[in-house]
């Protein structure tokens, strides 16, 4: 593994991953973001927003990599603890924890570090879910397999160029949470480049050891889904009817519910686009209450990341948006929220705890920021 783990050039990423699974001592696993499986088809000339997970978890096989993990299973514990964090501010009465805004953007952690500074304070300490599935992998990995973490390679395909710097991130020990970062373009050169083609690949499964992920992880990668995944999670730990998961699941640039939910009644945002944010912000400054919000950097979110196929058009940021709603919703009979994701319960009994235990902040948590 080289010392400098951003590697943006195509030819020194790709020569460095063939490396990596040429060699027989390393474990080689991949995670897969959810707006991946809504628009690696374009690709290969399939329709944007065809959920083409299994056919792409057998292209990464086919590529020799050994363990294929859903990012929605990061997203999945990402969200578990930030319900727990926010009802324990709540509980406690701590107005000042307010607002909370998402990690899961990195273009958003970025854009607020460099124009608002002492909001970054309200961004939420836990990691995103791409840093807590890379997490995920090598520890769970290292447990399972009794393998040292030098022989365990953490590589993800992301729809973002900007989750390049998120493998500049550390945990105290100097380890990265994630090892390389593929866009969705670059694992079609790549796949391109070893003579394989997605149409022809076989269709396969996630790994046995981290299978599966709710609705509410998949969710995450179109805008609004953090925000359902957010209520329809508190309201599951509270026990208490969900509100208002069909409203975020609208493609208007802000969107702002008032929700009750058990003994507490919050209030929630989502926004997608800086400009429309700056807005949003403003009002916020003139007085305007709000417990949590969603920011992401590009259009529709993730769906619409500068890593996706190109040319880009409205439509098929649309049909992506759709697609990957549906896809999160074919997972309802799965798990609908993480505490129902055997997964996850498998996570918290045998490396985690419970949320916001010293593991879980150890593991799951951002410590060394660099951006
Ligand atoms: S919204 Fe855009 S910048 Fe933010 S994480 Fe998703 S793809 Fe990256």
């Amino acid at each position: 593994m080289p010392d400098d783990i951003y590697i943006n050039k195509e030819k020194e990423l790709f020569e460095a991953l063939e490396q990596e699974l040429e060699d027989p001592e390393k474990i080689v696993a991949v995670q897969i973001a959810p707006a991946v499986r809504v628009s690696i088809g374009e690709e290969f000339d399939y329709s944007p927003g065809e959920d083409l997970t299994r056919k792409t978890i057998g292209l990464l096989e086919q590529l020799g990599f050994d363990h294929v993990v859903d990012t929605p299973l990061g997203a999945d514990i990402n969200i578990y603890e930030e319900a727990y964090e926010i009802l324990h501010a709540l509980e406690r009465g701590e107005e000042g924890y307010f607002p909370v805004f998402n990690s899961c953007c990195i273009g958003w952690r970025l854009y607020c570090s460099r124009t608002h500074e002492s909001l970054c304070k309200h961004i939420s300490p836990i990691a995103s879910p791409h840093m807590i599935t890379g997490s995920i992998i090598n520890h769970y990995l290292q447990k399972k397999l009794g393998k040292p973490r030098k022989d365990i390679v953490s590589v993800s395909v992301m729809p973002c160029t900007l989750k390049k710097y998120e493998t500049m991130e550390r945990f105290p020990d100097g380890n990265p949470y994630v090892d390389y970062v593929l866009t969705t373009r670059e694992l079609a050169q790549f796949a391109r480049k070893k003579g394989l083609d997605l149409k022809t690949a076989p269709e396969s499964e996630f790994s046995e050891l981290l299978p599966g992920s709710s609705k509410d992880g998949v969710v995450f990668g179109v805008t609004g889904g953090l925000v359902e995944a957010l209520l329809t999670t508190m309201a599951h730990v509270l026990d208490v009817e969900k509100q208002d998961e069909e409203y975020f699941r609208k493609d208007d640039v802000i969107k702002e519910r008032t929700v009750k939910l058990g003994p507490y009644t919050i209030n929630v945002a989502t926004v997608h686009g800086f400009a429309n944010f700056e807005k949003l912000f403003k009002e916020i400054q003139n007085g305007k209450r709000v417990h949590f919000v969603e920011v992401m950097n590009c259009p529709y979110g993730c769906v619409g990341g500068p890593g996706q196929p190109l040319p880009v058009t409205e439509e098929k940021l649309k049909a992506r948006a759709a697609g990957l709603r549906k896809a999160a919703d074919s997972k309802r009979t799965f798990a609908t929220v993480p505490q129902e994701n055997p997964t996850v319960k498998k996570l918290y009994r045998e490396l985690l705890g419970r949320p916001g235990s010293e593991n879980a902040r150890k593991l799951l948590y951002f410590h060394k920021v660099q951006l």
